[in-house]
């Protein structure tokens, strides 16, 4: 072989990867499409940096992942709830990230002790009450409703839901199997109606007056208080004289085979600062895992809480025994519009 064709092919080679590695970041996000791409938009826009995006649920986008291995073109992982997040760090799919910005962004609670994740907005899984047949002050914590008095008057959503086997999963962590199943059993004695498949329904039914008292995610009541200013529904802060109220993450980790992942971690950093972490959290009514963001004026009006301190990592640990203690509860996994229990 010439030394010409040797040092053409030599350059080649060089280009090749030079090319491959051009700064872009590739995301897959669980996170819905309509609350990431104005903040990509944003960020390309002060950075000249492209972001190519997927959106899908969680549980295919990590299946997709591991099955691409090293040849993924996945940079980010962004998902919901830390029980999705410690899934994907368990499995292999994200790299260890060591950022003096990250730690100082996000809080130790709201993100992985072995540094694979971060979150970036926080949500609370709370109490959802009817205005017209309960009053504040008969409401307390989780625990509280499993008591006789809320006997059919409670709704909930399906233990199939990833919020709901974090919640649980806080309870055994809280107060061990024992207990926590004790807990859990008094809500399935208290059901108004079999477990609904989301939320909004689980608030409609309440609404409705099939039910007084749901537990829901802070943002679907935003959400449902915008279409309906008048639904005489209200939030209340559980737990306030104990833990504190649930809370979970959405957030994102730079992946074990990113292709680039300097920009992912500086996406990803980007993602956790003052300048973006108002409307990342806004978007979907959540709030900032950064306490310098600003929170969106519809969530301060909920008014200020304790939140549960606890690493929301737990929700991952304890996620399949929370997910057992359920199934024995006879906490349904699936849905029957409708049924009675
Ligand atoms: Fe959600």
């Amino acid at each position: 072989m010439s030394r010409l064709i040797l040092s053409a092919l030599l350059a080649g080679a060089l280009l090749v990867p030079t090319y491959a590695l051009a700064e872009e970041v590739v995301v897959y996000s669980a996170r819905n499409e309509h609350l990431i791409k104005p903040l990509f938009d944003r960020y390309t826009a002060e950075t000249g940096v492209p972001v190519k995006y997927i959106t899908d649920k969680a549980g295919p986008l990590l299946q997709r992942l591991r099955a691409e291995g090293k040849r993924t073109p996945a940079d980010l992982l962004i998902t919901v709830d830390a029980g999705n997040l410690w899934h994907a760090a368990e499995s292999g799919v994200l790299a260890e990230i060591d950022s003096a910005v990250l730690t100082a962004n996000v809080p130790v609670n709201l993100r992985d002790p072995g540094g694979r994740w971060f979150g970036l907005s926080e949500r609370a899984r709370t109490i959802v009450y009817s205005t017209e047949r309960v009053q504040p002050t008969d409401l307390g914590s989780y625990e509280d409703l499993a008591e006789p008095k809320w006997k059919g008057r409670l709704c909930l959503r399906t233990s199939k839901k990833v919020y709901n086997q974090s919640l649980v999963a806080t309870l055994i962590a809280r107060h061990g199997e024992t207990e926590a199943e004790r807990i859990v059993r008094g809500w399935v004695d208290n059901l108004a109606a079999a477990p609904f498949s989301n939320d909004t329904k689980a608030m409609q039914a309440v609404a409705a007056g099939q039910c007084d008292v749901t537990i829901v995610n802070t943002y679907y009541f935003g959400r449902l208080q915008k279409e309906q200013p008048d639904i005489e529904l209200a939030l209340f802060w559980a737990n306030q004289d104990s833990s504190g109220t649930h809370i979970n993450v959405s957030g994102a980790g730079v992946t074990r085979h990113a292709k680039h992942p300097e920009a992912a971690r500086k996406l990803l950093e980007w993602l956790s600062s003052e300048a973006a972490q108002g409307e990342f959290a806004a978007r979907n009514m959540e709030f900032p895992v950064n306490p310098k963001g600003a929170a969106d004026a519809t969530v301060t009006a909920w008014g200020d809480f304790k939140a549960d301190e606890l690493n929301v990592n737990v929700a991952g640990r304890l996620q399949s025994a929370a997910i057992r203690l359920m199934d024995r509860a006879g906490y349904r996994r699936a849905r029957r519009p409708d049924a009675r229990v």
